[in-house]
């Protein structure tokens, strides 16, 4: 039980609502700042504005996946109004209170080493990276269903990466009877691709080896679908590039040669933001009770 824990939760999505069920469910003391819209009569949960808060009383705050934008502003969608972590806020917390968030920025890496807080990133945990590359996986293969018109089966399917999400989608693209090939720059990489029953490639060789794909999937940060590649691939490829932002296509390239990419970020959160949120849920509640 977290009974006695205060928790700020600042802003996020449809997946904050399964952790505050969860969070509820434990007996902690939650606070909601810019969740105004939100409706669900949680037990234990108190609307708050910034400005009411006793930042000293905190335990921890979890701010949406994304953390912050560079300002220190926090997304949500459950309101209309601007909300924004402060070093000043974070300042006024005891000491032993933790941020969590999805990913990190300079604001924010920032924010904690002024403030002297710990920030964990839940999303570069092993655990929910993989758990979060299943609906990752899901939704990849509902915008491959929704913007081409063949199928999947029997395509020529690349994924870039063979990282948490990179393996994930490989997998079920393979399973879908995709004929799929996979870029990897390291050789233990390459082996395990081959171990998986899927065609090698390497990832200094994309320019060759994309020459016949339908359909491209980037799981790799780093620009790597170059304007160099991009002319060497058919015009009808379809790219779904699922690397955080800005992702790794020359999207402005793949544009001016007639080819559909997208960038598609936060595809758990939108395709089963349920099944999302409750990888968070499960993995927070087992850090804050450790934190006891
Ligand atoms: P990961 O496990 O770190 O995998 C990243 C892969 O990219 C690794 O195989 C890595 O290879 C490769 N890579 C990195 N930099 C490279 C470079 N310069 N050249 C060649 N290969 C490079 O990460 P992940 O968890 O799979 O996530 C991949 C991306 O998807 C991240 O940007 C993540 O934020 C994003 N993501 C998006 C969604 C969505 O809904 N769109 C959901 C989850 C995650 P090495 O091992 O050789 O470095």
């Amino acid at each position: 039980m977290l009974t006695g824990k205060h928790v700020v939760i600042m802003g996020g999505d449809a997946r904050q609502l399964e952790i505050i069920r969860k969070l509820s469910t434990l007996d902690a003391k939650i606070s909601l700042i810019g969740f105004e819209q939100l409706d669900d009569g949680f037990i234990g949960v108190t609307k708050r504005k910034v400005d009411e808060l006793e930042w000293d009383a905190v335990d921890a705050i979890l701010l949406p996946i994304s953390g912050t934008d560079g300002k220190g502003e926090v997304e949500t969608i459950f309101s209309n109004e601007k909300i924004r972590l402060t070093d000043e806020q974070v300042k006024k917390t005891p000491k032993h209170c933790i941020l969590y968030s999805g990913i990190s920025n300079h604001y924010l890496d920032a924010c904690v080493n002024k403030t002297k807080r710990k920030l964990v990133k839940l999303m570069e945990r092993d655990d929910v990276a993989i758990y979060n590359s299943i609906p990752t996986a899901e939704g990849t293969v509902m915008m491959a269903i929704q913007h081409t018109d063949f199928t999947i089966h029997g395509a020529n399917v690349a994924v870039l990466g063979l990282g948490r999400v990179g393996m994930s989608v490989a997998r079920t693209f393979a399973v879908l009877g995709a004929k799929v090939k996979v870029a990897a720059r390291d050789s233990h990489h390459l082996a395990r691709i081959t171990e998986m029953g899927l065609i090698p490639i390497h990832t200094s060789s994309l320019i060759t080896e994309l020459k016949d794909v339908d359909l491209c999937i980037n799981t790799i940060p780093a620009p790597i679908i170059t304007a160099n590649v991009l002319a060497e691939m058919p015009t009808h490829c379809f790219i779904i590039d699922l690397a955080s932002k800005p992702g790794g296509t020359d999207f402005r390239y793949a544009e001016k040669r007639g080819m559909k990419a997208l960038l598609a970020p936060g595809l758990p959160g939108i395709v089963a933001p349920k099944t999302a949120g409750k990888i968070l849920a499960d993995v927070l509640t087992k850090l804050l009770d450790e934190e006891k």
